[in-house]
């Protein structure tokens, strides 16, 4: 799961990204104005936005109205110190899925992502299944025969990613896109090497996959004849 957060505050956006990224599992993208969101939201397949609505260059909200009129659909979360109301109603009414006060708890925002990212407007399936292979996309649970199956971060968004277009060949840069931020410092061999590691696991809880190379292009998972 990628998201973008656009927030201001060096110490909201460094708390939320310890605990989206370290704790949950998530690749986080930071941006604290809104013509670099808007930039970015453009370029990047987000999963979803965390949005603050006071920030340097404008109201949060002009970027929901400008997002949903080119017809990008993403959920999208406000989250403000502007609590009330009638400021949730409008926030509500621009297009945004849900509008979250500060202070929050984490937990909360956590809920309401899963929420916000599980509606019928988001076509895709909260759990895939492949071999003895099950993936829960909203808890990011993974199992083998329904046994718990623990991977580290990267291994799971890469996970993720092929379980998405199974049977498909999924290009080098859609997995780069999908398991690195924009602030990461990557080695040209990086996703090679958790993509072995991650081969290797899978062989060896018998998960009834495997992960083929389509040479210089990218990746296949699919189910094991
Ligand atoms: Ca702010």
């Amino acid at each position: 799961m990628r998201v973008l957060l656009v927030e201001d505050e060096p110490r909201m956006a460094a708390a939320l990204r310890s605990a989206l990224t370290v704790k949950h599992d998530m690749v986080m993208d930071h941006v604290a104005t809104l013509a670099d969101a808007e930039l970015v939201a453009g370029d990047i397949d987000y999963d979803a936005i965390l949005l603050d609505r006071q920030l340097p260059d404008g109201d949060g909200l002009d970027l929901v109205a400008r997002l949903r009129s080119r017809g990008v659909m993403l959920p999208i979360i406000v989250i403000t110190a502007k609590g009330a109301v009638t400021e949730r109603v409008t926030g509500l009414e621009m297009g945004a899925d849900d509008y979250l006060a500060k202070p929050f708890a984490l937990d909360e925002l956590l809920a309401r992502l899963r929420a916000v990212m599980r509606r019928p407007s988001d076509l895709r399936p909260s759990r895939i299944s492949i071999g003895r292979l099950s993936f829960d996309m909203t808890f990011q649970e993974i199992s083998v025969d329904g046994r718990p199956f623990d991977l580290p971060r990267r291994e799971i968004l890469v996970l993720e990613c092929l379980m998405r277009r199974v049977g498909r060949m999924v290009p080098r840069s859609v997995l780069m896109e999908a398991v690195f931020s924009l602030d990461d410092e990557i080695q040209s061999n990086a996703l090679d090497s958790h993509i072995s590691r991650l081969r290797r696991k899978l062989a060896g809880a018998q998960a009834g996959v495997v992960v083929n190379v389509v040479r210089g292009l990218g990746y296949m998972l699919r189910e094991e004849t």
